[in-house]
């Protein structure tokens, strides 16, 4: 079976043109992978299963840890920072 995926295409949002996977999979200045690479390619394989199949362990945890939170989640965060701080001012 044929594991490369570097082959694979899609615009990129950043860039406004068609990059390939292996380009996100290098493209910061020290060679590691963009930081928004789980979001841009979820849907077209699993891309959090591959690149920690293929990257060294620090290196995948970096890029997890850097991974921006999904909009619904820092939705609720906001909601429950609010409501602590409604509730602290009752005092
Ligand atoms: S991972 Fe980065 S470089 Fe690749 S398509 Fe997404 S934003 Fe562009």
């Amino acid at each position: 079976m044929d594991e490369n995926k570097d082959h694979l295409e899609q615009r990129c949002p950043r860039l406004g043109g068609q990059v390939s996977f292996g380009y996100c999979r290098m493209s910061t200045d020290d060679g590691s992978a963009c930081w928004k690479i789980f979001d841009c390619w979820w849907e077209y394989f699993d891309v959090v299963e591959y690149l920690k199949k293929h990257l060294p362990e620090e290196q995948f945890n970096a890029l997890a840890s850097a991974r921006p939170q999904p909009k619904m989640a820092s939705l609720v965060d906001l909601i429950q920072q609010a409501k602590k701080r409604t509730a602290g001012g009752n005092r």
